[in-house]
């Protein structure tokens, strides 16, 4: 913060600074005749001028070298308490800095051990590394590398490698963790000596295991049975000198359960695999003294060369301490800087390991993501440290839910995932997050007290829902975005939600396609004044013409375009030609009236809208008042402060603005009372009832009553018969819109419509 600030002052200090050398050149150059004097004071202003500008440049690149440095700094810090060997390089593969452990171990050459590039391909095992190469040595978490130390030696080591950092210029910092093999190749070796005897003495542990000062675990091809070395019984605090798969899974920590079953499995079933591989487990056990503490289990298989008989063994190793600085680190990678919680990348880590897991146990989760409902207006309205308030807030409430096991995470602003196992009911996620949204609204942080709060969800069943967990998860996406005009809504994926999603991306493709060919048209529909019988104004409809004889109607279009930008691009075509067919036609002489358009939500919340509306007014010479937007009262929902202050300053630019499908919503009346309209415009639906129905004549009668008291006028959609006008005409509507004056019309039809009409009127007057 301290920063931007300093930052910001420096930018205006610099601007101040250029204002006033202008100010100084364009008065000295004004005054050149007035003698050498002004000349001097110009030439020593603009000397301390540069000299400060110099300045200030240097104090500000020393300033964001100082900043990366402290963050590179800290890094190399963890690097070096960490008793692994480890390394820290950059993607642009410039810098490489290497801890005690890992340069003893690594015993570079003098000669080259100053060329990162050099570094690394040595340590990875590689004849060259390249920037193309780093996402391979980052999934290559099991690969083992073989390199040679300058006094010959071979070393060969496992790396674990993570993105630890971005810095605000785009470079990452990976961290390597190297596992040095020698030790572990001494351990199996033995290991295949006891693993023989073992076998000979028919699964009784051998006095070599007893001489061990090591944690051994030995376990058989086809027995139950454990056969933990002396120093794991007494780092375990085990009685027996064997036990049973299910004592072990006794001792292990909730939530690495499901680690454990997964790889128990695995070792059983795939054993011949481990032959060839060394494989590592690391989870929680309750150890002697009935704490928990991190263990590692190093493994690898051997045969007896007499039965055939394979046996699994490793060594176990505390490695609390280990892990210690290892969470240190994760929080660097995979934690949530705002809520404390778990990432997104973390997240993803999580959900693959469990994706495997379902498909090795037969067992299935949850995964639900959720967003909160009008975050933005909170972040507008109560400022960014109540928005962060009440994501620490929902994280919360979040966790609470997992109390009995599973995984949350934030993914992203406002977004949230959970990870629940499937315990049989199908309710459940429901349940969740009925919980989540009430202790929501129970909360009202900073100022928030008038906005209700609440949540909206989606969920998938993994493995049942998708082919990988980022497929799970995707789809538990498309359930949230299948009610976001819902507020609160919880909706389970579905196939059929897939085929629409699938089919809506498609359209939106087409629909930026056709904008780019010109493919879309305006067809006019006109207004009509029910006194005079005059056209007063014309609606301009959009249509996509696919091709000639294929015309495809907004409703097909309209919505899917309102979800991405296409609708603001598809927006600026139709203001555009409309007020350029407007003002073709006034120059034609046909009758002054007025164009309408259509706007959507993410049009009118634009920033620059008024701006661009009167630039395409100016663009043609068309007078403001010939131009009408129509809102729909939905759109005013959204934000109405917000709404009424767009809505002045069209007002205040000359523009009208109509109410839309008026009586559809929730409160019609009150926002005719609240926003400055100038017109309202009936839905169809009334008009359809009205001969019938006395009830809705009555409405439409005093619509147009307390209308014409706010002096706003009316219209209503949809006129198909005379006794529908009749009746409108009687209640004290203005105008009429509908088939019984015209359809929707081409350019051509419209201006042979208006002409035809206004030689009509002039015969009528005679
Ligand atoms: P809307 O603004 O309420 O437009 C009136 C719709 O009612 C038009 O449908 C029109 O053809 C239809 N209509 C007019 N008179 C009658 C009648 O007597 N009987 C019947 N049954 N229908 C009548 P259209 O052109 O299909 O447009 C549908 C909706 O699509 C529009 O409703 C508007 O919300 C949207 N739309 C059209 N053009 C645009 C546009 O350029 N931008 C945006 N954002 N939306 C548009
Ligand atoms: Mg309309
Ligand atoms: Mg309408």
């Amino acid at each position: 913060m301290k920063q931007r600030i300093r930052a910001h002052l420096v930018n205006s200090v610099m601007v101040l600074f250029a204002v006033l050398t202008v100010t100084v050149i364009a008065y000295a150059f004004r005054n050149r005749e007035k003698g050498e004097l002004i000349y001097l004071i110009f030439n020593a202003y603009a000397l301390i001028a540069v000299l400060l500008s110099f300045l200030i440049i240097l104090f500000r690149q020393r300033a964001a070298k100082r900043r990366q440095l402290s963050k590179k700094k800290r890094l190399q810090n963890l690097t070096k308490d960490l008793a692994s060997p480890a390394m820290l390089w950059d993607d642009t593969l410039r810098t490489v800095i290497l801890n005690d452990t890992l340069r003893n171990l690594a015993e570079l050459d003098p000669e080259h051990a100053a060329d990162p590039k050099h570094v690394l391909s040595v340590l990875f095992g590689r004849e060259t590394v390249s920037e193309q190469d780093i996402p391979e040595i980052i999934r290559e978490k099991n690969r083992e590398f073989c390199f040679v130390t300058a006094s010959g030696q071979e070393r060969d080591m496992i790396w674990t490698t993570s993105a630890v950092e971005t810095e605000e210029n785009g470079v990452t910092w990976y961290l390597s963790i190297g596992l040095d093999l020698a030790d572990i190749r001494l351990m199996q070796s033995e290991l295949a000596t006891y693993s023989k005897r073992l076998i000979v003495s028919e699964g009784r542990h051998n006095l070599t295991m007893e001489l061990m000062d090591v944690g051994i675990l030995l376990i058989e091809q086809g027995n139950r049975n454990l056969f933990p070395s002396d120093k794991l019984r007494q780092m375990l605090g085990l009685k027996d000198d064997v036990l049973t798969v299910e004592e072990l899974r006794s001792r292990v920590y909730p939530a690495d359960l499901v680690t454990f079953d997964s790889r128990c499995r695995n070792m059983h079933d795939h054993m011949q695999d481990y032959l060839r591989k060394t494989d590592s487990v690391e989870l929680r056990l309750s150890g002697a003294d009935g704490q928990y503490r991190w263990y590692s289990y190093r493994f690898r298989a051997t045969q007896n060369p007499e039965t055939g008989r394979l046996a699994v063994g490793g060594i176990v190793i505390d490695i609390s301490g280990e892990k210690a600085k290892d969470v240190q680190i994760e929080r660097i990678a995979y934690e949530d800087s705002v809520t404390g919680i778990p990432n997104r990348q973390k997240l993803l880590q999580m959900g693959h390991d469990l994706y495997r897991c379902t498909t090795e146990m037969e067992n299935s989760y949850w995964v639900i993501v959720i967003d909160i409902d009008r975050f933005h207006m909170i972040n507008d309205a109560c400022g960014y440290a109540a928005g962060n308030e009440l994501l620490r807030q929902f994280a919360e409430a979040m966790n609470r839910q997992l109390e009995h096991g599973g995984f949350g995470a934030r993914i992203s602003g406002d977004n949230f995932a959970l990870i629940l196992r499937n315990t049989g009911d199908p309710a459940l996620p429901e349940k969740v997050v009925r919980e989540i949204q009430q202790s929501l609204s129970a909360r009202s942080a900073g100022g928030l007290a008038n906005i209700s709060l609440t949540c909206s969800a989606g969920y998938a069943l993994m493995p049942a829902d998708g082919e990988s967990f980022e497929d799970v998860m995707e789809h538990a996406e498309f359930a949230l975005s299948s009610n976001r005009s819902m507020l609160g809504g919880i909706s389970r994926y579905t196939e059929a939600m897939h085929d629409a999603i699938v089919k809506e991306n498609q359209l939106e493709v087409r629909l930026s396609e056709a904008l780019a060919n010109h493919e879309f048209v305006l067809y006019y529909q006109p207004k009509i004044s029910l006194e005079t019988d005059a056209v007063i104004g014309l609606e301009a409809l959009i249509r996509w013409r696919m091709s000639p004889d294929k015309i495809v109607s907004p409703e097909a279009f309209v919505s899917v375009a309102e979800k991405s930008s296409l609708i603001t691009q598809i927006t600026r075509f139709v203001l555009d030609e409309a007020c350029r067919q407007a003002k073709v036609w006034q120059d034609e002489g046909l009758p002054e009236v007025v164009m309408s358009i259509n706007f959507s939500g993410a049009d009118f919340y634009q920033d620059t809208i008024c701006e661009q509306i009167q630039e395409v007014l100016r663009k043609y010479r068309l007078d403001p008042h010939c131009l009408e937007i129509e809102l729909t009262e939905s759109l005013a929902l959204k934000d109405i402060d917000l709404t009424i202050e767009r809505m002045n300053q069209l007002r205040a630019a000359g523009i009208q603005i109509a109410m839309d499908d008026f009586g559809t919503g929730y409160s019609s009346l009150s926002y005719m009372q609240m926003l400055p309209f100038t017109m309202v415009k009936m839905d169809r639906s009334f008009v359809r009832h009205l001969e019938e129905d006395r009830v809705v004549q009555e409405i439409v009668f005093s619509v147009a009553r307390i209308a014409r008291s706010k002096k706003i006028k009316t219209i209503a959609e949809g006129v198909e018969t005379p006794e529908q006008a009749r009746l409108l005409k009687a209640a004290g509507c203005d105008y009429a819109q509908g088939f019984l004056y015209g359809k929707p019309m081409t350019a051509e039809e419209t201006e042979a419509y208006m002409r035809e009409r206004a030689r009509y009127r002039k015969g009528y007057r005679g």
